[in-house]
């Protein structure tokens, strides 16, 4: 055995977890991805995607694919930078920059590579990057991979955050970036108080809108837009693989910013472009989105409908007001048994538990989209409260 095997044979984290046939990583879905999934066939209603307007299994959308990929091939042999960018691409950058509000926009091969490649890029060494304690991991890899100087405030907490903001240099760039939506919490930036500071601090402003677009705004164009702080915002961020039910990620900003990033950025130098037919599935569905607001509107309908319906049952949802619901378990092992048995009562859930939030913070995750029923729900919280009951959750 050599020396890198000898070590990482010692990493047994799943194995208790796998011997009691608890595992719930990795299930393997057989079937389109809708609102009911075909796992091991089994049939399971799916409230664990992010998909939130449901639009990955939608004919424009898997029509602008095959039509991409019958013109332009299956993928990009290189970067933007080089033989990658296809006329769609240049398209699809200059309809985001709009849709968001800003001059530019760029993509990349993911959303993590956004937050990697913009973060680590955008500051100096004499620089200040200044993180909300719960920003997505991505952010927290993008920062790691830059020697600027760093803070952390504790989440969503504006006084940490003027701390933070005391303690920089006056006259060294202070990039503070937030998720809109926080990812596992499913509650949002207070951007207006964000931006305030930032004012006031003379600091520049990075949103992650991962799980804001299509999901703010009476056409989903975000958090940044809907609360008004797009021209006070320096970058705004978004991924392919949420609302716009492709895989790939943006972030738009102003001409010189975008200049800088385009020649510096190395995730976007340096990774091939996204493929022809996941870009076209982005524009079909960004059509969509501004052509059926009801969507939106009813994904809302759906959020507030399970908010309430699980605030009834006794459930502790947090500080949530989004499609992404925490359910607090407060223990790692339940929160295995608990999604084993709702799997079992036909319900898919994400687990959240540690190192990805604090062992007495774990979580079920549960999401929704727009293609879901209001019965469905009622299933849902149904089958919730016999599970948690049994468990003494609630
Ligand atoms: N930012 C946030 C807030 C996210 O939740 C995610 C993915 N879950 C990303 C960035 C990365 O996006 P992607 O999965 O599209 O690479």
């Amino acid at each position: 055995m050599g020396l890198l095997q000898q070590k990482l044979s010692k990493y047994t984290v799943p194995q208790k977890i796998k011997e009691q046939g608890l595992y719930p990583f990795f299930r393997a879905i057989e079937s389109e991805q809708d609102t009911q999934v075909v796992i091991n066939g089994r049939k399971v209603l799916m409230f664990g995607s992010n998909c939130y307007l449901g639009l990955a299994n939608h004919p424009k959308v898997i029509e602008a694919a095959r039509e991409a990929t019958r013109k332009f091939g299956t993928g990009c042999a290189g970067s933007p930078f080089l033989n990658g960018t296809l006329t769609i691409h240049k398209d699809l950058e200059a309809r985001l920059a709009d849709f968001v509000g800003k001059q530019e926009a760029i993509l990349y091969s993911t959303g993590f590579g956004v937050n990697l490649g913009a973060i680590s890029t955008l500051t100096g060494r004499e620089d200040y990057v200044i993180l909300d304690e719960l920003n997505h991991a991505s952010i927290i890899e993008g920062r790691r991979l830059c020697a600027s100087k760093d803070f952390k405030y504790k989440h969503n907490d504006m006084v940490s955050l003027e701390k933070a903001l005391k303690k920089c240099d006056p006259d060294k760039v202070k990039l503070i970036v937030t998720d809109a939506v926080f990812s596992m919490e499913g509650d949002t930036a207070p951007l207006r108080e964000v931006v305030a500071l930032a004012n006031k601090y003379n600091a520049d402003v990075y949103v992650d809108e991962a799980h804001s677009l299509g999901v703010f705004g009476k056409n989903g164009q975000g958090l940044c837009n809907s609360t008004g702080v797009t021209d006070d915002v320096a970058l705004v961020m978004g991924t392919f693989s949420k609302s716009f039910a492709s895989i790939g990620g943006f972030v738009a900003t102003d001409h010189d910013t975008a200049n800088y990033l385009r020649h510096v950025s190395r995730a976007h130098i340096f990774s091939a472009s996204l493929t022809p037919g996941a870009t076209a599935a982005v524009g079909a569905a960004l059509d969509i989105m501004l052509a059926e607001p009801e969507r939106i509107e009813h994904l809302w309908a759906l959020t507030n409908y399970a908010l309430k319906g699980f605030r009834e049952i006794g459930c502790e949802i947090g500080h949530t007001c989004t499609p992404i619901i925490p359910l607090y378990i407060r223990d790692d092992m339940k929160t295995f048994q608990v999604v084993h048995e709702l799997f079992e009562e036909g319900l898919f859930v994400n687990p959240v538990i540690s190192p990805a939030v604090a062992s007495d913070s774990t979580l079920i995750r549960f999401s929704f989209m727009a293609t879901h029923k209001f019965e469905q729900i009622d299933y849902a919280v149904e089958k919730i409260e016999k599970v948690f009951k049994k468990y003494n959750i609630i």
